[in-house]
C-alpha cells in the first residue's frame, strides 16, 4: 500500500493500458505527482544527445534527429532541453501497467503461454493516423496521470505477478529508451527476460546498446513504401529496415508485425517484395505477423481487413520462404499455431490466448527432431 492508500495490486487492476482508465488512481495520487519533489523522479539526463552551441542540443535516439533549442521539446514531446542539458521527462512515468499474455504483444516464439508484466509512459516518435493507443501515445506527460515506479520496484512486482518478462509496450519504447535501459538491466540480473514492441524507429547506437540488455523485441513493419509512412505515419520506411537489419546482425530475438489495412499497404505485390526482402536481407526463421485492422482513431473511413486478405498475405509470405507466417485478429484459425517447417508436425496449438504446446521438445520438433528458432526458455542456460 502506497501513501495514499492504492496498494500496487489496484494499481495493476487499474491500468487497463489506456490512460482514462489510470484517472482515478491518477486522482487520488494527483497531491504527490504533481509536487516538484515527484516531478524530479521522472526527469533523467538523456542517454543519446549532442550539445551545439547557443545552448542547442541535437538528439541522436531516433532517424528524426530533432535539433532542439533551449527550452523547446523534440517532436516526440516527452525530451526537453533545459539550459543546453537534454532531459527525458518519462523516466518512470508510468501510465499503464497490466499482466498480459505474451502472445499479445505479439510474440509467438518467446516463452509462449506464459505472461509479461506490460508497462508504458506517454509518447511517441513517429504519428500513425491508425494507432490503436493514440490517447497515450499521442499525449504529453503533463496531461496524462501517471505513477513513478522504479526500476527495482518494476522487478519487484514482476516477480510477485509471476512474471517471467517485462515488456515495453502500448505506446512507443524508444522515447523512454533510458528507462527500459535501466530497467532491463535490473531485471536480467534477476532472470526476468525485457522485451521491446517497437516501431523500429531508432538510430543503430541507442539499438545496438539495448540489444545488449533485452531478450527480445517485436517490431512493426508498417508497410513496405515509403510513401505509407510518409502518409500515414509521418515517418520513414528506411530506418526501419536498417534497424531490422541491426537486429538480426546483433542475434537478438525478434519479430515483425505487420497490420494490414484495406487499399493501403495490403497488395499482393506489396507483401510479396516485403518477405521476399525479409527472407533475403534478414531471415527466413523471423516469424511475420499479418494482422487485421479496425477502423480507429483517424482512419474510420476504411473497411475492418477481410480475412481472406490476411490468409493471402500468409500465403505469399510462405511461398517467398518465410517459415513462420501468423495471421492476427482472426481467431480462431489455423495460421495462430507453429508449425513444424520440415515435416508440418503441429508444436504449438493457439486459440487466442489459449495457448497449447504440442509437438516442441526442448526447442525442437518431437517428430523430426527439427530445431525451432526462438526463446523457449529463459534465462537461457
Ligand atoms: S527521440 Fe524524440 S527528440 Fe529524439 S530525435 Fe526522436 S522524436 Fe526527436
Amino acid at each position: 500500500m502506497n501513501g495514499n492508500g492504492v496498494s500496487r495490486r489496484d494499481f495493476i487492476r487499474a491500468g487497463a493500458g489506456l490512460c482514462a482508465a489510470l484517472c482515478p488512481l491518477a486522482a487520488a495520487r494527483r497531491g504527490n505527482a504533481d509536487s516538484l519533489e515527484d516531478e524530479n523522479l521522472f526527469v533523467r539526463e538523456a542517454m543519446f544527445y549532442e550539445k551545439l552551441p547557443d545552448k542547442r542540443v541535437h538528439c541522436k535516439l531516433c532517424p528524426r534527429e530533432c535539433k532542439v533549442a533551449d527550452r523547446e521539446r523534440g517532436y516526440c514531446g516527452v525530451r526537453e532541453n533545459r539550459g543546453g542539458t537534454y532531459y527525458t521527462l518519462v523516466f518512470g512515468r508510468l501510465v499503464a501497467l497490466n499482466v498480459d499474455p505474451i502472445e499479445k504483444k505479439p510474440f509467438f516464439h518467446y516463452l509462449p503461454g506464459t505472461t509479461a508484466l506490460s508497462v508504458a509512459t506517454v509518447g511517441c516518435n513517429i504519428f500513425c493516423k491508425f494507432c490503436q493507443n493514440w490517447n497515450i501515445s499521442q499525449a504529453r506527460p503533463e496531461n496524462c496521470p501517471a505513477r513513478y515506479v522504479s526500476p527495482e520496484e518494476l522487478t519487484s512486482i514482476a516477480k510477485r505477478y509471476d512474471c517471467p518478462t517485462i515488456s515495453y509496450t502500448y505506446t512507443e519504447p524508444v522515447i523512454f529508451y533510458e528507462y527500459v535501459y535501466e530497467s532491463a538491466k535490473v531485471a536480467r540480473e534477476q532472470g526476468i527476460g525485457n522485451t521491446v514492441v517497437s516501431n523500429g524507429f531508432i538510430k543503430e547506437k541507442p539499438l545496438v546498446e539495448w540489444c545488449k540488455v533485452l531478450s527480445a523485441m517485436k517490431v512493426d513493419l508498417k508497410a513496405f513504401t515509403e510513401k505509407f509512412y510518409k502518409d500515414m505515419c509521418d515517418g520513414r520506411l528506411q530506418p526501419v529496415l536498417d534497424a531490422l537489419k541491426v537486429l538480426q546482425r546483433e542475434g537478438i530475438w525478434y519479430e515483425i508485425v505487420v497490420l494490414l489495412l484495406p487499399g493501403q499497404n495490403d497488395s499482393a505485390e506489396e507483401i510479396k517484395r516485403m518477405t521476399g526482402w525479409i527472407v533475403k536481407e534478414l531471415s527466413p526463421d523471423v516469424p511475420v505477423h499479418f494482422s487485421r485492422f479496425y477502423p480507429q482513431y483517424l482512419v474510420k473511413n476504411l473497411p475492418r481487413t477481410p480475412v481472406s486478405t490476411v490468409e493471402r498475405a500468409r500465403e505469399i509470405a510462405m511461398r517467398e520462404g518465410v517459415k513462420f507466417a501468423y495471421v492476427g485478429n482472426v481467431s480462431p484459425h489455423e495460421g495462430e499455431s507453429t508449425y513444424c517447417p520440415r515435416c508440418k508436425n503441429l508444436l504449438i496449438k493457439r486459440i487466442g490466448y489459449f495457448v497449447t504446446i504440442k509437438g516442441l521438445r526442448d526447442g525442437k520438433c518431437s517428430n523430426c527432431g527439427e530445431k525451432i528458432p526462438g526463446v523457449w526458455k529463459y534465462p537461457p542456460t
